[in-house]
C-alpha cells in the first residue's frame, strides 16, 4: 500500500497522533526511537549470591560478624583463609589454623615452634592486649587436713575482647608453676627464653589469639602450695590436696567469676563442661597436671599438658580413665633432648598407652622432644603454645 491510498481521514488522525505525542516533530519524519526507563530491580530475592530477578551477582561488599552477607544474605563457607592472620579470605572473620602431623595448615603456615624454636617476633608487643587480675579465693586447708579456711592467690590472664564481648564465653586453661616457681610464675613477668630474648606469656597469648593459632581462652594460674609450705619433695600430700581444692573450692570459684562454659560451680556443672577446661604444668607442675587434675579429677578436665615431668605411673593414669568412663581429649606431653626428667616422663606416656590401647599417638596424644634443650624454659614455652594448638578443638 502506498500513501495515496491511505484514506484521507486515517492519515489525518494519524498525524494528529503524531503531534500529540510528540509535540513538534515534522508530520512527514519517522518518530525516533525512544526506549522506556525500565523499572530498576529492588533485588529483593536472592539465591546463593545471585538475584532470581534480574541475575545480578552480589558483590559481598560487607559481612555480619557470623560471616553473613548484609547484602544478599549468602552465609560465607569461609572455605581458604589467610597464612598470615586465619583471616577468611571472602568475609574477613578470624578462623583457626589448623596443622597436619606434619605441623603443616591448608593455607601454607607452619605450626609455632615445629622445629623447637618459637619465632621472635612473637617477643614484640602484639597490637592486640589481653589483660590480667588476680583474685584470692577461699578454701579449706585441704593441706593441713583441718576445715579451717585460708584465702590463696591467683592470677587471670582475660583476652583481648574480654570486657566487651558480654555474651561470649571462654575456655579455661589451668597452667601450673615447677618446684621453684609460685603463682605469679607464668604470667607476671618476662623470662629469659634464650640468651637473646625476653619472653612475655600474657603477650604470647595475645599473639597466639591474633594470629588465629588459638581461639580466646582464660588462663589461670594458681598455686599448689598452702601459704606457709614449700614443696614436699614428692608427689605426696600437695599434689593430691590440691586435687580437692581443684573440684571444691578453685574451679567453682573460677566458674563464678569469670564467663566460663559452666552453667555453674556444681559438680554436675563442671562435668558437663569438662570440654572447655584444661589443665597443664611445667616440671613439677606436670605432677600437678597428672596427680591433681588427671589422676583425681579427669571427669572434670579433658585436655592435659605435662611439660617435662610425670610422678606418676601410666597404670594409674590409665585407672583413672576408666573409672571416669570419659574420653580424653588430648594429652600433650614434652621433654628436652638433654633433659633430667626425659626417661621419667617418656616412661609414663609409653607406658599409659600400653595400658590403654584405645589411646593413638599423634591423635588423642603425643611426645615431643624438644631439641637442645635441658630441663629448662623453652620446654615449658614452646610445650605451652604446642599444647594449646591441641586444646579445645
Ligand atoms: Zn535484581
Ligand atoms: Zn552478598
Ligand atoms: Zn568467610
Ligand atoms: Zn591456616
Amino acid at each position: 500500500m502506498n500513501r495515496r491510498s491511505v484514506p484521507a481521514a486515517v492519515f489525518a488522525a494519524a498525524v494528529l497522533l503524531c503531534l500529540l505525542l510528540f509535540g513538534g516533530c515534522g508530520s512527514t519524519e519517522a518518530a525516533p526511537t525512544v526506549t522506556p526507563e525500565p523499572t530498576p530491580c529492588l533485588h529483593e530475592v536472592w539465591e546463593n549470591g545471585i538475584c532470581a530477578q534480574c541475575g545480578m551477582v552480589c558483590e559481598h561488599s560487607s559481612f555480619t560478624e557470623e560471616g553473613v552477607c548484609e547484602s544478599c544474605g549468602f552465609l560465607c563457607p569461609h572455605t581458604a583463609h589467610s597464612a598470615e592472620d586465619a583471616r577468611c579470605l571472602l568475609c574477613g572473620r578470624r578462623m583457626l589454623h589448623t596443622y597436619d602431623g606434619n605441623d603443616l595448615c591448608v593455607c601454607g603456615r607452619t605450626a609455632p615452634a615445629a622445629d623447637g624454636y618459637l619465632d621472635p617476633a612473637l617477643f614484640e608487643e602484639c597490637p592486640e592486649q589481653g589483660s590480667l587480675v588476680t583474685l584470692l579465693y577461699p578454701t579449706p586447708n585441704y593441706l593441713s587436713g583441718d576445715e579451717e579456711e585460708i584465702k590463696k592467690p591467683l592470677y587471670a590472664y582475660l583476652p583481648y575482647g574480654y570486657d566487651y564481648n558480654a555474651e561470649q564465653r571462654y575456655n579455661v586453661l589451668i597452667l601450673m608453676h615447677g618446684s621453684a616457681g609460685d603463682e605469679d610464675y607464668w604470667l607476671m613477668s618476662s623470662q629469659d627464653y634464650d640468651s637473646s630474648h625476653e619472653i612475655y606469656v600474657p603477650n604470647l597469648l595475645d599473639w597466639l589469639i591474633y594470629l588465629g593459632e588459638i581461639e580466646p581462652c582464660i588462663v589461670i594460674t594458681p598455686t599448689y602450695r598452702n601459704p606457709g609450705t614449700w614443696w614436699d619433695g614428692g608427689v605426696g600430700s600437695d599434689s593430691y590436696q590440691f586435687g580437692s581444692e581443684l573440684r571444691s573450692s578453685l574451679l567453682p570459684f573460677i566458674v563464678e567469676n569469670f564467663r566460663t562454659w559452666a552453667e555453674d560451680g556444681s559438680e554436675a556443672g563442671l562435668v558437663a563442661a569438662r570440654e572447655h577446661f584444661a589443665i597443664a604444668g611445667a616440671s613439677y607442675g606436670s605432677m600437678i597436671a597428672y596427680n591433681a587434675g588427671w589422676y583425681r579429677n579427669f571427669d572434670l578436665f579433658a585436655w592435659y599438658g605435662a611439660l617435662s615431668g610425670s610422678g606418676i605411673s601410666g597404670g594409674d593414669l590409665a585407672a583413672a580413665m576408666e573409672r571416669s568412663g570419659l574420653p580424653l581429649g588430648f594429652l600433650y606431653a614434652c621433654a628436652g633432648d638433654n633433659d633430667s626428667e626425659l626417661t621419667t616422663s617418656r616412661a609414663t606416656y609409653d607406658a599409659l598407652l600400653s595400658e590403654v590401647p584405645s589411646l593413638k599417638d599423634g591423635e588423642d596424644c603425643v611426645f615431643e622432644l624438644v631439641p637442645d634443650a635441658s630441663h629448662d624454659i623453652r620446654v615449658w614455652e614452646n610445650g605451652l603454645v604446642r599444647a594449646l594448638l591441641h586444646f579445645f578443638r
